[in-house]
């Protein structure tokens, strides 16, 4: 038989027990609404249960940041975490039909918020974005944004926009956000990155001309690293790091 294992949302954060375990035995009692996070076949199955955010929570357990989780999560936990992150803020924000203003109802079969109303069916949201690593022979650039601590650089990211493809979308980021040209743009791989419901495409691309310029506003500062010195790096977890790293290797 196969067993259940419970994810509880409150907010966008998740209850852990006093060891710090997140996942639980049983459902939450007081939870608006249980999805499944699991696909078929999968031991044991996942569900997440969400609470309001002012919701009782037991007296043992505290909240923890996703982020914080995510941190210490391997491949797998990464997965599974971030779907199901990504699944509760959907259904938090889809409550509503986005065309005709009635109730949804969850679709079990395929994962739907259901207007019964006017038959729209609305599904998870994924925002696709670029994120690339811009090199210039033994060197690479990276990025200080506003919104990053003191001294951190990492890779430049946007969202794609309608009707671009993914590679025209890296060349225009790179533009806007440092004002440099790039060449032959080149796939990497992928993360899905709950904050709040991304699909991280990550690339490598050659410098290909121009003068750093940051926009001043998303991005305060741009420069050139090699292997030594290097400025405070994103965290292992992330699809930055990863892509910085793999320029690393590539220069033993
Ligand atoms: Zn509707």
């Amino acid at each position: 038989m196969t067993s259940e294992r419970y994810l509880w949302f409150v907010g966008d954060r998740l209850v852990v027990d006093a060891e710090g375990n997140y996942l639980h035995d049983q459902p939450a009692e007081q939870a608006r609404f249980t999805l499944p996070v699991s696909r078929a076949g999968d031991d044991p199955a996942l569900w997440l249960c969400s609470l309001d955010s002012d919701g009782p929570v037991t007296p043992s357990c505290r909240s923890e940041s996703l982020r914080a989780l995510l941190g210490n999560a391997d491949e797998g936990e990464f997965a599974r975490l971030s779907r199901a992150a990504q699944l509760n803020t959907w259904h938090r924000h889809h409550r509503f039909c986005s065309r005709c203003g009635a109730p949804t109802r969850l679709h079990n079969d395929d994962l739907a918020a259901h207007c019964d109303q006017c038959n729209y069916a609305q599904y998870p949201r994924i925002s696709p974005c670029i994120i690339v690593l811009i090199r210039d022979g033994e060197r690479c650039l990276l990025a200080h944004a506003a919104h990053y601590g003191p001294g951190r650089y990492s890779t430049l990211a946007g969202f794609i926009e309608a009707g671009e493809t993914a590679e025209e979308a890296v060349r225009r980021e790179v533009k806007e956000e440092v004002g440099v040209d790039v060449d032959n743009v080149r796939y990497a791989f992928s993360q899905s990155w709950p904050f709040p419901h991304a699909l991280m495409l990550g690339f490598y691309a050659d410098y290909a001309g121009g003068e750093i310029t940051p926009d001043g506003v998303e991005i305060l500062d741009a420069q050139w690293f090699g292997k030594q010195p290097l400025p405070d790096l994103p965290p292992p977890f992330t699809i930055s790091r990863r892509l910085i790293d793999g320029f690393l290797a590539s220069l033993d």
